[in-house]
């Protein structure tokens, strides 16, 4: 990989080894705007790497540091995620600079082949579960929508980057679960989820919190039906991806935590 160097000063050190790899998008008017806020102290952020729309890369923080990429945020029971993850920043102005007919603008191919590369790197590098290959909007579902519904996660997938589930047969008999519904089918999706890494009470309830992540998971798994209720197709692609979990790891790791830095 070749990198252009942009040292960030918004980094501290790592209290665990690299065992997640999170994305985002910059969410800003252009890569330099979003550059510039990452090498700005008083931003206090950053990412470990920026993916530029023509495909080059630039490195703001050395991988064995603590960039400030993840915020408040969870998976699979762990907490500081930006002390166990590598964050890897897309330019692309996502929800926030949509394009003027007001759709998302679309990841161009060279920097998603670029993304690929580097991603592959990264996993070269460390060991990172698949299942620990997350969205920002995954760990943080309550604040954070990046990289998108619109991004490629599939093209991800097929170069061995996350997980890849299989589609099993369609749930049989359920009905769709929404806000308000109660009952053992909602306490099973809530445990499903749970397990994929969400953060997420079990209680019976298809309450704001579940919606929340069910929208997180349909943006990353069925970006077509971003409903927030769990239809036949979403508790499916739930089921599809919990196995694909079980299968590549063993149980979720638990760890101590500490408050994260800041979001980005
Ligand atoms: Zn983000």
């Amino acid at each position: 990989m070749d990198a252009d160097q942009a040292p960030s000063p918004n980094f501290n050190d790592r209290k665990h080894p690299v065992d997640m790899l999170v994305l985002h998008y910059t969410g800003m008017e252009s890569g330099d705007a979003a550059l510039a806020r990452m090498c700005d102290p008083a931003a206090e952020v950053s990412a470990h790497y920026m993916v530029w729309e023509d495909g080059r890369i630039t490195q703001l923080v050395a991988e064995d540091k603590r960039a400030w990429h993840a915020g408040v945020s969870s998976w699979q029971g762990d907490d500081d995620l930006n002390s166990r993850s590598i964050g890897i920043e897309i330019v692309n102005g996502g929800h926030d600079v949509p394009l003027p007919d007001g759709t998302l603008p679309p990841y161009p191919d060279q920097q998603i082949t670029a993304l690929i590369a580097l991603c592959q790197g990264v996993l070269a590098r460390h060991a990172i579960p698949a299942d620990r290959v997350v969205a920002h909007s995954d760990i943080a579902p309550t604040r954070k929508t990046d990289p998108g519904e619109h991004f490629p996660w599939a093209r991800l997938a097929a170069a061995g980057i996350g997980l890849s589930p299989v589609s099993g047969d369609a749930m049989a008999a359920t009905d769709e679960l929404s806000t308000g519904h109660t009952g053992a089918q909602v306490s099973a999706l809530q445990h499903a989820l749970k397990a994929i890494g969400y953060r997420l009470e079990a209680s019976g309830t298809y309450d704001a919190a579940t919606r929340l992540v069910v929208c997180a998971f349909q943006r990353r798994w069925l970006p077509d039906r971003l409903t927030g209720n769990a239809d036949r197709n979403t508790l499916a692609r739930v089921r599809d991806v919990y196995a694909a979990v079980t299968a590549s790891s063993g149980p979720p790791s638990s760890a101590s935590s500490s408050s994260a830095s800041r979001p980005s």
